[in-house]
């Protein structure tokens, strides 16, 4: 039998081996707080790589981690082990003629989220998923993790966005699910199944999305709200209004604010008032007849007359929108540039925003006076970043990560809600997941595993535990 990285160099070639050195940017992971040296980076270019790849990483009992973009915020792509390999996507990243009759279209894994929205243009097409990290993000990546982004209200998320997929099985085996059809009701969602799997059932090597038009008209706006009890009823105000021309209700807050505008080049905030909270709304039609500008004013005075609105302004031109909206994408950025920050993604019922991050401030509070809290989020579905700084002057958290995490989630579940919107469990989760969900939801998924990877190869570590883990862990 040969050595391992012969027969992977064997089936890769030159081009599809990395070791070493030039291994090291896959190493760790986007916040920089996991990843060791891997056996090396499989960078194959075709599905019967990856099979390959796969069914040799069986026969030598090494561990395979999907890597995308690696832009995951919970440390899901990349080794835990030096007995690994990376499995990179980058080198699959055909985009296939969009169907625009059927509106779908075929990519490949390693496709860049960016790069198929440019790709979408000129066919009057839209991808509708939008991220801060989609200059970097890949299409099985965003379907490792099942993403959101700030379209999801309208458009849902990863899995309502797939239509079909191509995945290689732990075995090595290739499931084609490669239809392009919204209805199919022939036996269990499989292709669900893999939407949030983060690595951990197979490897997606191709997917048939679903493509809406692009729209012909948007009005956008930017708006200061008094606090976070009126930004969440001016919203379920504007979901009665706009109805289903509503695309995006996305917010931010004013410390949020303060840090993007002291770290971020070239950013600017044009309105004459600050509040506690700012929306951006957006509002889109496929129809140019709609009177998109009509029904957001009217909103925006109804919001003035209520006081729930202190100031607020219409995007005039692209560029305009484009500003608007890097105030809001560069939340990430501002508060990483800031320095130590604990990053939390939560999630409640739309209504009860403001409810959480008012019983969420006293929470921290009392684990740490001074902490800084910045909440920034998508409105319209309920997913808050609850992020943290440490209070001014110190450089961390005095070791209160995990009370910080425990109490958060605990007050999410409490609500109703999720302690894992949109970002997934990796590495990161893993422990918080064991203490907050049931013993049997812990179980169906441990039994879920073992089915479909039963020798344990796919990312292990992440996710879920197998049922040997647990038991020590219990
Ligand atoms: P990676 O980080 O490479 O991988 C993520 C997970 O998917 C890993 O577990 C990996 O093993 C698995 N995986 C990768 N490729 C495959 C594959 N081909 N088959 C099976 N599994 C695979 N997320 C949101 O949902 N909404 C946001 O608004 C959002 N904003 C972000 C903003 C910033 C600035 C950053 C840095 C991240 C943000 N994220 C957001 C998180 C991140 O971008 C998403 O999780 C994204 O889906 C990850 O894609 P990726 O290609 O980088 O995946």
């Amino acid at each position: 039998m040969a050595d391992p990285v012969s027969a992977l160099q064997a089936i890769l070639g030159p081009k599809g081996w990395l070791s070493g050195a030039d291994a090291a940017s896959y190493q760790r992971d986007w916040l920089n707080r996991y990843g060791v040296a891997p056996l090396g980076v499989a960078r194959p270019a075709t599905t019967s790589e990856v099979a390959g790849v796969v069914k040799t990483c069986l026969e030598f009992g090494l561990a395979v981690v999907p890597q995308g973009g690696n832009t995951g915020l919970c440390g899901g792509a990349v080794a835990e082990q030096p007995n690994a390999v990376i499995l990179s996507l980058s080198r699959m990243a055909a985009i296939g003629e969009p169907d625009r009759d059927s509106g779908s279209i075929v990519v490949e894994a390693g496709v860049v989220l960016a790069a198929l929205h440019e790709a979408l243009e000129p066919h009057g097409l839209m991808f509708p998923l939008h991220l801060g990290a989609e200059g970097s993000a890949r299409i099985g990546g965003l379907i490792g993790t099942n993403a959101g982004g700030s379209h999801a209200f309208r458009y849902g998320m990863m899995q309502d966005l797939v239509l079909g997929l191509e995945v290689v099985m732990p075995d090595g085996a290739i499931w084609d699910g490669m239809r392009a059809v919204q209805k199919d009701n022939a036996g269990y969602q499989l292709r669900k199944l893999f939407c949030g799997a983060e690595g951990t059932l197979g490897i997606v090597t191709r997917a048939v999305l679903r493509l809406h038009p692009t729209p012909r008209q948007q009005a956008s706006a930017l708006l200061v709200m008094s606090d976070f009890a009126a930004a969440v009823s001016f919203g379920a105000f504007l979901r009665g209004e706009a109805g289903e021309f509503l695309a995006g209700v996305e917010f931010f807050s004013d410390l949020g604010l303060q840090l993007a505008l002291k770290h971020v080049p070239d950013l600017t905030y044009q309105l004459g008032v600050r509040g506690d909270v700012y929306l951006l709304v957006e509002l889109a039609s496929g129809s140019t007849r709609v009177p998109l500008d009509e029904i957001l004013n009217s909103a925006l005075e109804w919001g003035m007359e209520q006081a729930l609105v202190l100031d607020g302004a219409l995007a005039t031109s692209g560029a305009h929108r484009a500003q608007f909206w890097r105030l809001r994408e560069e939340q990430p950025e501002g508060q990483r540039l800031e320095g130590e920050q604990l990053k939390h993604d939560i999630s409640v019922p739309p209504g009860a925003i403001a409810r959480f991050i008012e019983a969420g401030a006293k929470v921290c509070e009392d684990i740490l006076p001074g902490v800084r809290i910045n909440p920034f989020g998508h409105l319209g579905d309920g997913n808050i970043h609850y992020n943290l700084s440490p209070p001014e002057g110190h450089a961390d958290f005095g070791g209160k990560a995990v009370a910080f995490a425990d109490a958060l989630s605990a007050l999410a579940t409490e609500m109703g809600g999720s302690f894992a919107a949109e970002h997934g469990l990796g590495r990161a989760k893993i422990a918080m997941a064991d203490r907050n969900r049931g013993p049997v939801e812990r179980d169906l998924m441990a039994r879920l595993k073992a089915a479909l990877d039963p020798e344990g190869i796919m990312n292990p570590g992440i996710l879920v535990r197998s049922r040997l883990e647990r038991k020590t862990f219990e």
